[in-house]
């Protein structure tokens, strides 16, 4: 049970919800936009979030699509984990949430639920940096398309009142060579030890890291490394992890030794699976 009363909007349109949400917000109330809201219910059951409104977003009709547009694919803020899955517009999108939670979880949590979660896993976002992708954000001031790689460092960062309309990913990142793999502690359903994703675009190896630092991350200095093949590819590997950008992760689920070994054998089967298509 939610431990506290709340007032819900669901806005039809972009417009709407934006004055709905600063006009709550001039009454002094915290008010928050709500997607799948599966984060919502799980926190606000055990009192690690309250809200005096929230706004959901899946009546606005921009969040909702899923498809491409001229040389774009399209996705909508509130379109579920599983309808992406299931599209098979973005394979390597598909494939790495598909790792998140079970499948009737899936149903619920969106893809723009995932990229503003407060866990510190969003594996949604490690394909998208890898595509380049486009986000298109709504605020008080209007509509804006920035890339992603602008706004997501280690989280998303809107403004208040802002939310995430679509992503736009360039229909050619569907096509390259890809991996996306997800190592967790025990079962196949449970927070990553070390989620990677990576393609091979123009010869070169692209990843992206999840489970590993306390933030999920895309890094140059450890694809150069990845990539020098004047090195064989142990040593590659290994500057590679030496280039990571923040400590190793160590708690319940795995010490950072484990999850570095983890990560080097992740790295490993990710070499071996792109070979054929890296220099
Ligand atoms: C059983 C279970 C297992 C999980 N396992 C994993 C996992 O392995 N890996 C992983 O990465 N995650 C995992 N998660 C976390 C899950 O991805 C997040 O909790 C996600 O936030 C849920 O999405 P939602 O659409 O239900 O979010 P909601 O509850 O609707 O919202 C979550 C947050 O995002 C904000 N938000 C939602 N949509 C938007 C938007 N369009 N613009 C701006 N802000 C928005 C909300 O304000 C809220 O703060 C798991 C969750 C569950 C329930």
């Amino acid at each position: 049970m939610i431990p506290f009363d709340f007032e819900y909007y669901k806005p039809d349109t972009i417009t709407e919800a934006i004055q709905t949400f600063q006009d709550i917000e001039s009454q002094g109330k915290k008010v928050i936009y709500y997607s799948g809201g599966t984060e919502f219910i799980t926190f606000s059951r055990i009192n690690k979030l309250s809200a005096d409104a929230v706004i959901d977003l899946k009546g606005i009709p921009e969040c909702q699509v899923l498809g491409s547009l001229g040389e774009m694919l399209v996705f909508g803020s509130a379109i579920s984990l599983n309808k992406i899955t299931q599209s098979n517009l973005f394979p390597l999108l598909g494939q790495a949430v598909k790792q998140i939670a079970d499948h009737t979880s899936r149903n619920k949590i969106t893809i723009g639920g995932n990229l503003h979660s407060r866990l510190i896993y969003r594996e949604g976002v490690l394909p998208l940096l890898l595509a380049d992708a486009q986000v298109k954000i709504a605020g008080k001031d209007g509509e804006q398309l920035v890339e992603l790689k602008d706004i997501f460092q280690q989280e998303m960062k809107l403004e208040s009142g802002q939310f995430l309309v679509q992503i736009l990913v360039e229909k050619a990142y569907s096509a390259y060579q890809y991996v996306s793999l997800k190592k967790t502690k025990a079962s196949k359903v449970g927070y990553p030890v070390v989620s990677l994703a990576a393609i091979a675009k123009d010869n070169q190896i692209r990843a992206a890291f999840s489970g590993v630092c306390a933030y999920p991350f895309r890094s140059t200095r450890m694809e150069a490394a990845l990539n020098d093949s004047s090195f064989p590819i142990e040593k590659r590997i290994d500057h590679s992890v030496s280039c990571l950008p923040a400590p190793i992760i160590d708690d319940i689920q795995a010490s950072s030794d484990y999850r570095k070994f983890v990560l080097i054998n992740a790295l490993n089967d990710t070499m071996d699976a792109l070979k054929g298509a890296i220099s």
